[in-house]
């Protein structure tokens, strides 16, 4: 259905083409599609009870996009329900010193999902060709090679049986400068405002740079990238569950067969 996001591997994309209003996307109202979140978030969490109880499917979910477009939230919404036993999330900030005494994706590898699984990166190994390429935090024949290891890297996670989908919330300019000035003004967001985020908005259209060739190396057929408009909040979460719904309906699964005959079994 919204095909239209993924960044096809032969055809490399600018964000610049992508709109990140999604009401130019959307004709129905947007209490529609708010109903439409509801109900697929109740699908949602029948899916990830059947995963969990078959216990076979592994599912990554990556989160990327620049400050304040809606990480966290997507995560709070999206999976608003669902039941916390087989759903992880793991959120990557400034390395630490172990972290950073071991390669890029020593810390990533630990956090993949298990069998039964659904893991949401919050942030991922993209940041070290991202936040590491804008800053130079390591030289371009370091990071220009990373992309060849994420792809190898992804290519073993799903030959060895997970999914992956790959989100990049695109938010334009204006609408993160709307989001900042909220969390500026608004008591109980204020803890989220750092003037670090205020450097790194001066660095735009260097992170877009980057972004383009993260999505354009890395979108694969087994590990695609979609970009989701997300200036709405609330077209972000349809088009996210949507996603969601329609891959685990796609792994056909079925819960462990009961002990014969479990209907008869008495007991005091
Ligand atoms: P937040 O997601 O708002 O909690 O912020 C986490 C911060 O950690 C962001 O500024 C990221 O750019 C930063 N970060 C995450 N991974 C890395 C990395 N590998 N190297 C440097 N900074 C990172
Ligand atoms: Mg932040």
């Amino acid at each position: 259905m919204f095909d239209q996001f993924r960044v096809k591997s032969d055809t490399p994309i600018k964000l610049a083409d992508f709109d990140a209003n999604g009401k130019h996307y959307f004709e129905g109202e947007k209490s529609v599609a708010k109903n439409a979140v509801e109900s697929l978030n109740e699908r949602l969490e029948a899916l990830q009870e059947l995963m969990y109880a078959e216990g076979k499917r592994k599912l990554l979910v990556v989160l990327q996009g620049m400050d304040t477009s809606g990480k966290d939230s997507t995560i709070r919404y999206v999976f608003e329900g669902v039941n916390p036993q087989g759903v992880k999330v793991a959120s990557f900030k400034v390395p630490t010193p172990i972290e950073m005494a071991h390669d890029y994706l020593w810390r990533v590898h630990q956090k993949t999902p298990g069998s039964g699984e659904i893991t949401i990166f919050n942030r991922s190994h993209y940041e070290d060709v991202l936040v590491v390429r804008v800053h130079e935090f390591v030289p371009k024949e370091v990071w220009s090679k990373r992309y060849e290891h994420i792809q190898n890297f992804e290519r073993m996670l799903t030959d060895e049986g997970t999914t992956i989908l790959k989100f990049f919330l695109h938010v334009d300019k204006d609408e993160q400068k709307e989001r900042l000035l909220e969390r500026r003004d608004t008591p109980h967001k204020q803890w989220k405002f750092s003037t670090g985020d205020l450097k790194e908005r001066a660095l735009w259209s260097k992170y877009h740079e980057a972004y383009e060739d993260a999505l354009n190396k890395t979108s694969t057929t087994c590990a695609p990238w979609y970009v989701i408009p997300a200036n709405q909040k609330w077209y972000r979460n349809l088009v996210i569950s949507t996603i969601m719904v329609e891959t685990l309906e796609s792994f056909d699964m079925k819960y462990p067969e009961a002990e014969e005959g479990v209907e008869n079994i008495q007991f005091d």
